[in-house]
């Protein structure tokens, strides 16, 4: 008994320290990781005023053709001192700390100076805009993008959303947000297909016109990985739903074969080409 006692003792003599020790570096984690989610926030908001964001433009092609259809704005940040700040890192950050609706407003903007009355010499070509939950979620959405539309010209499909699957909580205000901006002429696309964990049951519910297949499944192609079949599957429920399909981060001709063969009929991706500026998509299209 005094043996267990005295052993169990002298594992606490270690473990204890070592808990106590592991707790604090924890703690210490979270504070750096908090601090600087904070100091990118501020940053950020620093940006926002300075206006330190500016877009580019990434083909959107046939499948079949090899065409340029369409381009989708990408948003870039060049901090003074010469980094960049990739897009996935910023955009998540003002979503979660509540301004992502103020990046978006900037976004449209630049994009209308971009490309205005550009459509009027592209009847057939489309630019998409990313938005993000909050912006579905709000009105003023719907007024920015029809100043856009008039800014640039665009008849109807010239400007189209894609919308992710993460924007969906709130169901019914986006339902309604999506009709209206469908009734303005702008096509609506689900974007990240398949990555979120939300119920499909909005695929049927709302109105949609395409279906992007998001770069991690159509990174899975050729290769034998647990997620290789999900492709498959997009492709059967786009088709069951007459959703057109857009194929995203394409980067083999392999992937391309395959999508083409299965039906797919656009697709973005580094295999066609990688995002520019305004100036060099004009100038490929010619004026
Ligand atoms: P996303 O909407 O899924 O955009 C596609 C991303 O895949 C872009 O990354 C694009 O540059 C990249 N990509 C396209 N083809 C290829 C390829 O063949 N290979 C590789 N490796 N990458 C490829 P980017 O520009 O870094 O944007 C990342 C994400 O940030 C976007 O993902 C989107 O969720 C968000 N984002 C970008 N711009 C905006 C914006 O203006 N507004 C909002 N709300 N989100 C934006
Ligand atoms: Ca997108
Ligand atoms: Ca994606």
């Amino acid at each position: 008994m005094v043996n267990i006692q005295r052993g169990l003792y002298d594992k606490a003599l270690v473990l204890v320290p070592l808990g106590v020790l592991a707790a604090g570096v924890l703690a210490f984690a979270v504070f750096i990781l908090t601090r600087q989610q904070l100091t990118l926030i501020s940053t950020l908001k620093v940006a926002l005023k300075r206006r330190e964001f500016s877009m580019v433009y990434q083909p959107i092609v046939d499948l079949q053709s090899g065409r340029w259809l369409g381009a989708e704005a990408l948003v870039r940040w060049h901090r003074p001192a010469g980094e960049t700040v990739p897009p996935d890192i910023f955009i998540k950050a003002a979503e979660d700390a509540g301004f992502i609706q103020d990046i978006t407003a900037q976004v449209m903007e630049m994009v209308g100076r971009d490309a205005t009355q550009f459509f009027k010499r592209h009847r057939d070509f489309h630019i998409a805009i990313n938005l993000s939950s909050a912006d579905l979620e709000s009105p003023t959405t719907i007024s920015a993008l029809a100043r856009l539309a008039a800014q640039t010209g665009a008849g109807n499909g010239n400007l189209l959303v894609e919308a992710t699957e993460r924007g969906f909580l709130e169901a019914e205000v986006v339902r309604d947000t999506l009709q209206q901006i469908r009734s303005m002429g702008i096509q609506v696309a689900i974007d990240d297909f398949g990555t979120g964990y939300s119920s499909l049951s909005y695929l049927e519910d709302f109105e949609l016109d395409s279906l992007k297949i998001d770069k991690s499944f159509v990174d899975t192609l050729g290769k034998d990985s647990a997620t290789s079949q999900v492709v498959p599957h997009i492709i059967e429920i786009a088709k069951s739903l007459k959703l057109i399909m857009i194929a995203e981060g394409v980067e083999t001709e392999d992937q391309a074969q395959y999508l083409r063969d299965r039906g797919v009929q656009l697709a973005q991706g580094w295999l066609f080409a990688r995002p520019m500026s305004f100036a060099a998509l004009n100038k490929r299209l010619g004026a």
